[in-house]
């Protein structure tokens, strides 16, 4: 039986300068299959880090941080040769967002960075650990960070 194509590939990105290496695989991956490329951002609202009665008022922070996002993941999504209207930026907990925008856009694979933790971090978990739990696609884990094997071209 043929391997079944990839259609629609959506790229979570926490925006750090690792989402490079991963966004390049998954933009070698789109081009294989001829597929559709997608990004996804999630800002964690300081709410969610820091409580709801936090002793100040955090929306002028979330808004600059907003907008700082809004900026760098244009500019990301251009490197890449993303459309706007496929560049997601999203407020909640990672996994979770991903996860609702991979099912809700009908999505094949999701790409993320992977760091290999190990120890204390992995007991503590992962956001591409989160990511594969509970996924309803595929998930294509790219280790990033020191150690990573680096694939020539
Ligand atoms: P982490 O486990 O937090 O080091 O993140 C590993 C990978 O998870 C990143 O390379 C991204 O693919 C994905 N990721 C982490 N945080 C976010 C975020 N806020 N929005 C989208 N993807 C994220």
């Amino acid at each position: 039986m043929p391997l079944a194509a990839y259609r629609r590939i959506l790229l979570a990105v926490d925006l750090t300068e690792e989402s490079g290496a991963v966004a390049e695989r998954a933009a070698a991956l789109a081009k294989s299959f001829d597929a559709q490329l997608h990004v996804i951002h999630v800002i964690e609202p300081l709410s969610l880090a820091y409580g709801a009665d936090f002793p100040m008022d955090l929306s002028v922070v979330q808004e600059q941080i907003q907008a700082q996002a809004e900026s760098h993941l244009a500019e990301f999504c251009a490197g890449v040769g993303v459309p706007a209207h496929r560049r997601h930026l999203i407020f909640g907990r990672p996994e979770t967002e991903i996860h609702r925008i991979a099912e809700q856009d009908d999505m094949d694979v999701i790409v993320v960075g992977s760091h290999g933790r190990h120890g204390l971090a992995l007991l503590m978990g992962s956001t591409a650990g989160g990511v594969l739990h509970g996924a309803t696609c595929d998930v294509l884990a790219v280790r990033v960070g020191p150690g990573a094997h680096q694939t020539g071209g």
